[in-house]
């Protein structure tokens, strides 16, 4: 079903109005100390489809910390450098355990469940900062070149924040490296995951970033192939199965499209062949997952009738 022109500003509108009025659950994340400075009020919404389309509604050009959502462009441009070879140190399957959790590590082999989980970026981290003499602004240059827009950048002042209370990941960045699936000096990759965490976004440049995941791979501006057919089918089987870990069947069983969450309160979300979408809304549930966030996707695709599935 083809869901008309005028009608995706007029559901985003519902949207706005129906869950502005409703009351927000959730907490602010608040281990990382700068995130907890964000208003909780922020929403804003924006979908953009091939055919060049905007809709949106609220805050959704305010930019805001993109966090974990930077897992789906580090995997992404990962895996343009070495693919098979990835797939021997990193999963893909869900884990079922929260984002940060160290327990099926020890199971695993230090083989890491997938590349959402923390475990799993650090060691697609790991793999960039191998690649690149500088990982940051090899990074940087990819998100550039996906976006076409050069002023998206680090935010300093969250890496730094994150960093000092970061004791999770050292820990499991440390517990990775004594099974040798860290091959850098774990300061490095650690450095290099906060950066890509810290990366300041907006609703309507995620979902434009994300057009990618929607279009087999080319950009829509230039039909420039980016990525194969074959990686997007992955990242998004991937963002399906492991996005919003172990909330990816709710995520599924909800909204019915592949995501991915951040604990900035971002999610964003492709129909594949249709559109890329992105809510932001910082409080998140117990998941880590943006509450306000998973009921305006799970409104889109009821009320468009129209999900994957
Ligand atoms: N930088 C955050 C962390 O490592 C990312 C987590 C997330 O967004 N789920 O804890």
């Amino acid at each position: 079903m083809k869901v008309g022109t005028t009608d995706y500003q007029k559901i985003l509108n519902q949207i706005q109005q129906e869950l502005s009025q409703a009351e927000v659950s959730g907490k602010v994340a608040a281990y990382i100390p700068e995130l907890a400075k964000v208003s909780p009020e922020k929403f804003g919404m924006h979908l953009y489809n091939l055919e060049g389309e905007n809709y949106c509604f609220g805050n959704s050009e305010e930019r805001f910390s993109i966090q974990s959502i930077s897992k789906v462009f580090s995997l992404a441009l990962a895996m343009k450098i070495i693919d098979s070879d990835l797939w021997k140190r990193v999963g893909v399957e869900p884990s079922g355990a929260r984002f940060n959790s160290l327990s099926l590590l020890e199971d695993n082999g230090g083989i890491p469940r997938n590349p959402f989980i923390n475990a799993g970026a650090l060691v697609v981290a790991d793999v960039l900062v191998s690649c690149f003499s500088n990982p940051k602004a090899a990074f940087l240059s990819f998100m550039h070149e996906l976006t076409g827009n050069s002023t998206i950048s680090y935010d300093e002042t969250v890496a730094a924040s994150e960093r000092s209370e970061g004791y999770r990941n050292f820990a499991m960045a440390n517990y990775l490296k004594s099974f040798g699936n860290i091959k850098n000096d774990v300061e490095e990759v650690l450095d290099f995951y906060f950066h890509q965490c810290s990366i300041t976004m907006s609703c309507k440049e995620l979902s434009q970033a994300f057009i990618v995941f929607a279009n087999k791979g080319n950009l829509l501006d230039t039909d420039r192939q980016l990525l194969t057919g074959k990686q997007v089918k992955r990242i998004n089987a991937l963002m399906l199965t492991c996005g919003f870990y172990d909330e990816a069947g709710e995520f599924s069983f909800e909204v019915g499209l592949p995501g991915k969450s951040g604990v900035g309160g971002g999610i964003v979300a492709v129909h594949p062949n249709h559109y890329a979408v992105a809510v932001w809304s910082p409080p998140l549930n117990p998941k880590g997952n943006s509450a306000r966030g998973m009921a305006a996707l799970e409104r889109l695709t009821t009320l468009t009738g129209y999900s994957i599935f």
